[in-house]
């Protein structure tokens, strides 16, 4: 019989607490082998500032970390499927964007162009101009997932995958 390891933790993260403000929710992720059960994901969510603790437990597919690179260069591009696991942090450098999983604890299953319409609702003043041109098809951009489940996918054959061990 296989004994049960201890929790694995594979990423720590420090977000902004979506209950009080503060920057002091931190974020744990851990690998937990439950024998017979298979693989677990747990992830822990603790704030500093207010206490709030949240776990959550899913089935670990079995998946290393990986970060997704997606280059956007014509107008197709932008009905292409993304999936943004609840623990990929999406990124598009070249505007300036990032959306880390703290503001939501659930995954989101939209289309390059939905990311670009949602972060147009949640960005400032200066940077809405670049976002609707890149809506717009008018400039080519990286769309970056960073997941540390795994589990996120963006569906073009172009998707460049990086496995971090
Ligand atoms: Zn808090």
């Amino acid at each position: 019989m296989r004994r049960m390891s201890e929790p694995e933790l594979i990423s720590e993260s420090k977000e902004k607490c979506f209950v009080c403000g503060a920057e002091e929710m931190e974020v744990r992720n851990y690998v937990h082998d439950a024998g017979l059960a298979g693989k677990l994901l747990i992830s822990v969510w603790q704030c500093g500032g207010c206490g709030y603790r949240s776990v959550d437990v899913k089935p670990w597919e079995g998946k290393l970390p990986v970060t997704l690179e997606f280059k956007v260069e014509d107008p197709d591009d932008l009905n292409v499927l993304v999936y943004r696991s609840a623990l990929g942090t999406l990124s598009i450098p070249e505007l300036g964007l990032e959306i880390t999983p703290g503001s939501s604890s659930h995954g989101n299953i939209t289309t390059v162009e939905g990311i670009l319409e949602e972060v147009l609702e949640i960005f400032p003043e200066e940077q809405v101009e670049a976002i609707r041109e890149a809506k717009e098809g008018k400039v080519k951009f990286t769309l970056l997932i960073r997941d540390p489940s795994g589990s996120s996918f963006i569906k073009s054959d172009r998707v460049k995958a990086i496995s971090q061990a």
